[in-house]
């Protein structure tokens, strides 16, 4: 269900890749948004660059589509390294991260995405690369079994995730700056659509681009995403012109309501309001309910449903707020926290 969902964060098709790729932010100075972090960011680059000296390990973690992989390789960029990528669930075997490791030069930037999915033996395995820049490689099984100690070159790992929680503590650690990433508001994520707009060379009424931007669920991502969409339904529906008319009906047509919310938020409202009372329900139950992975619940309906205050999340479970059943035309059974 729901599989080429406009918000998914994962399930990147070619063509999508190269397009993210072509709008992604080359620098800092580029990157919209984030205050925070790339200060505190070029500060630590600035330092390391002074020093001559690779940059500390970096996680970031924050919901997709927020930005971390654009900001490991903005990193990159600015420290004049190359990056390296993998994912925590590409990296199954010591020799698929030996091969990894074997190959980084001083100074460079090794990514890995979804780091919260390493396995504990491939986690364990790169600590010491982390902390002293070793390995201890086994080569051979059983009686013939060695180990060799292998010293590597000083690189900076960059780690992201979306669920800090799963971290274990002793990877945790081992980072030294760790940056959690936040919603965009409507205007950042305006100022980012005039960005890629530009780089698009399309032409556009600039209502339009705030039209997009408020049902961009506070993730450049998705306003990325419902901008390519518009585009398409422009140059088939009109003259190419983002028009207001013509990306009203385009973002109709993909069932994108005012405050962003598509048929799978509105699924997992309706079931939690209609199935379970407006809860608590716990999220393995509605995940059931919806024939959805709870992982995609998780990590790409939840946290916008949080920010908006559509979603409790109690210790019993999760509970649909008012406000989203005003939103959504549903009855509110009362609460007991409520009075
Ligand atoms: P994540 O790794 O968190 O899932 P990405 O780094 O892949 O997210 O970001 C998704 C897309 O959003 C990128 O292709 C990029 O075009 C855009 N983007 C992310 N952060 C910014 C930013 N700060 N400014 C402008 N565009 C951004």
């Amino acid at each position: 269900m729901a599989v080429d969902r406009i918000i998914d964060g994962e399930l990147l098709s070619e063509q999508e890749e190269s397009f993210n790729f072509s709008l992604r932010p080359k620098l800092l100075n580029e990157c919209v948004g984030q205050e925070s972090i790339k200060e505190k960011l070029s500060i630590a680059i600035a330092a390391a660059k002074q020093r001559g000296e690779p940059l500390e390990h970096i996680l970031f973690y924050g919901p997709p589509g927020l930005g971390k992989t654009t900001l490991a390789n903005v990193v990159a960029n600015e420290m004049g390294a190359s990056v390296r990528c993998s994912s925590g669930p590409a990296m199954v075997k010591q020799g698929d991260v030996m091969g990894l490791l074997s190959n980084v030069n001083t100074g460079d930037v090794l990514f890995i995405d979804e780091i919260h999915r390493l396995s504990t033996a491939v986690e364990e395995f790169i600590y010491p690369a982390m902390e002293d820049f070793k390995v201890d490689f086994t080569v051979d099984s059983g009686l013939h079994a060695k180990t060799i100690n292998f010293p590597l070159k000083r690189f900076t790992l960059i780690g992201a995730t979306t669920r800090a929680g799963l971290l274990s503590a002793p990877l945790r650690s081992r980072f030294g700056m760790l940056y959690h990433l936040d919603f965009y508001s409507s205007e950042e994520l305006t100022a980012i659509l005039v960005r890629s707009a530009k780089l698009l060379g399309l032409k556009y009424e600039p209502s339009t681009l705030e039209m997009i931007a408020a049902r961009s669920r506070g993730t450049p991502r998705v306003a990325n995403r419902l901008l390519k969409r518009v585009r398409d339904y422009a140059q088939v529906k009109g003259s190419g012109l983002l028009s207001s008319e013509i990306v009203s009906s385009s973002l109709e047509m993909e069932r994108i309501d005012a405050l962003g919310l598509d048929d799978l938020d509105r699924s997992f409202l309706r079931a939690l309001a209609n199935v379970y009372e407006g809860g608590p329900a716990g999220i393995d139950a509605i995940a059931a309910t919806l024939g959805e992975e709870r992982d995609t619940l998780e990590d790409v309906v939840e946290p916008y449903l949080l920010q908006i205050g559509f979603l409790r999340r109690t210790n019993r479970g999760r509970e649909i707020t008012q406000t989203a059943c005003k939103h959504l035309g549903l009855k509110y059974h009362t609460k007991k926290n409520d009075q």
